[in-house]
């Protein structure tokens, strides 16, 4: 797995610390290292090119003394303007139109188009209140029309037949006239894909175009396409005026960099970001979590993999079954948890994985201290009975006094110990069996 841009700045700025200026030479060596990132997040070269070209004269000469090193500034400029990039623009769909207000969805076969119209159906009857109508155009996939009106009817809003002996030009205008018949506010055109670019295909979307008249033409396209995406975008782009994107998957493992090349050669807004199979997973696409995707900066998901990994996992089911019985969390299963950190590689190895700032502020010093008080908590808890480890609350002061002296400390971290397991405890009540899960879950998104 990759370094994280921000450390790989951060190695460069080692070498020339002092300089309280970005200078030329210096920030050659860090668009080496931001180029590098670009690239492994599949940004297209040429997209890649051009943004660094941009960023280079945007930092060159910036004041960075004060608090941040010029590295951290360097992550600052970079990070800032990628997010520009990708989030000018507005966010939400344009209805501004007389009814029906025709969306039109474009990309190839996969990226999610008719996913994407029942998504994009369910948001617009839920958060704005519409009438909504879809149709399918795609007249070379019967299973197309019919997952539409499947996934339509799961999102709640009504769908207009059309079948295989069609021409979409025909499907097209007989939808339109349905829907100002039955005063629809919105329409929703499901388009055929193809695995690749073809003419036949452009030449039929094109002319969609010119009789639907819609106010959104919006681009779909799969986060997971990297390099790929540029040519597809720049041919829809080229055969119609796309106003939109609508960016697919990002809820895989991409770091997402289609996002930049997509936004670059279109020019149109990244509107939505599709992050699940299911009909609520779309979200405003939201352009600082991305450019922090896109330069991996704390990589979360390596940190989740590595805690995973740490994990003996035959021991974490047998807390989650606890937890779940109601069997109760105590001083031995506090032992294993303080174990497990120990066995993941110590604290320092994580400290790295988070994000920039985060990471940063943890010194040397700070780490060593943290993993000399987890060994002597270790000691604490070994110098317990066994009855004491299930029953902490049998323990009294003369218990607690020669407990201390077996684990070579003051009384006073015994008792803060049996605070912090209290106040564990507390929270292990408050978990439900899967919530452990969820939580790394969480983190990985
Ligand atoms: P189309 O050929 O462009 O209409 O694509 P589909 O809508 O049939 O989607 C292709 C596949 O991608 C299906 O299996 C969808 O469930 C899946 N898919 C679409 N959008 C997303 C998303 O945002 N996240 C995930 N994980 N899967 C998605």
């Amino acid at each position: 797995m990759a370094s994280a841009l921000s450390d790989r700045l951060s190695r460069i700025v080692k070498e020339m610390r002092g300089q309280a200026r970005i200078t030329e030479s210096n920030v050659t060596e860090m668009m080496r290292e931001v180029r590098m990132a670009l690239l492994e997040a599949d940004v297209a070269l040429p997209v890649v090119r051009d943004f660094i070209a941009r960023v280079k004269e945007k930092a060159l000469g910036q004041e960075v003394v004060g608090s941040l090193t010029p590295g951290q500034a360097m992550v600052g400029i970079v990070n800032r303007e990628l997010a520009a990039t990708m989030g000018q623009g507005v966010a939400d769909i344009n209805l501004a139109a007389q009814p029906p207000a025709v969306i039109l969805m474009a990309g190839l076969q996969g990226a999610g188009k008719t996913t994407t119209t029942a998504k994009l159906a369910k948001h617009l009857i839920e958060k704005r209140k519409k009438k909504v109508l879809t149709v399918s155009g795609d007249v070379y996939r019967p299973a197309a029309i019919e997952q539409l009106k499947t996934v339509t009817a799961q999102a709640g809003a009504e769908w207009f037949p059309s079948t295989p002996d069609q021409k979409p030009a025909d499907i097209a205008r007989a939808a339109i006239d349905y829907a100002r018949k039955h005063y629809f506010d919105v329409l929703l055109v499901d388009t055929a894909g193809r695995l690749a670019i073809d003419e036949a295909l452009m030449r039929e979307i094109q002319e969609l175009h010119t009789i639907l008249k819609p106010v959104e033409t919006l681009f779909v396209v799969d986060a997971m396409q990297g390099q790929d995406a540029v040519n597809t975008a720049k041919a829809f782009s080229e055969a119609l005026p796309l106003t939109g994107i609508v960016l697919t998957k990002t809820d895989g493992d991409s770091r997402g960099g289609a996002a930049l090349s997509v936004r670059q050669v279109t020019g149109a807004p990244i509107k939505f970001a599709g992050v699940s199979e299911k009909l609520d997973g779309l979200e405003v696409f939201d352009a600082e979590r991305h450019a922090g995707r896109i330069l991996g900066m704390g990589d979360i998901v390596a940190l989740v993999e590595q805690v995973t990994a740490g994990v003996d996992m035959a021991s974490a089911q047998k807390l989650a079954a606890k937890v779940k019985s109601g069997a109760g969390f105590d001083l031995n299963d506090f032992l294993d948890q303080i174990r497990q950190m120990k066995q993941m590689g110590g604290l320092s190895s994580l400290m790295d994985k988070l994000p920039g700032n985060m990471g940063a502020k943890a010194t040397d010093a700070d780490l060593t201290r943290a993993e000399k008080d987890i060994k002597r908590k270790e000691g604490i808890i070994c110098s317990m009975t066994l009855k004491e480890r299930t029953k902490p609350e049998i323990i009294k002061a003369t218990r607690k006094r020669r407990i201390a002296a077996g684990a070579g400390v003051h009384v006073q971290e015994v008792n803060r110990l049996l605070k912090e397991f209290e106040q564990m405890q507390g929270m292990m009540k408050k978990m439900k069996g899967g919530g452990m899960m969820k939580m790394m879950k969480k983190m990985g998104g």
